[in-house]
């Protein structure tokens, strides 16, 4: 299963993995905008890395 990862560099933290079956960009990009929105607020630097995992 390929999996995306949302990473917060600031808090050295893993905010959440998304399985890309259901989480398409523009869901991701909506968590970012709600659930991890106090993260881009802060001016944290989040990415978002992808990776497998069976
Ligand atoms: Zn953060």
């Amino acid at each position: 299963m390929e999996f995306k990862e949302v990473y917060c560099v600031n808090c050295k933290k893993v905010l959440g993995r998304y399985n890309v079956k259901y989480y398409h960009d523009d869901k991701i990009g909506e968590l970012l905008n709600t659930a991890h929105s106090t993260h881009i607020r802060n001016g944290h630097q989040v990415n978002i890395r992808k990776f497998k995992k069976n």
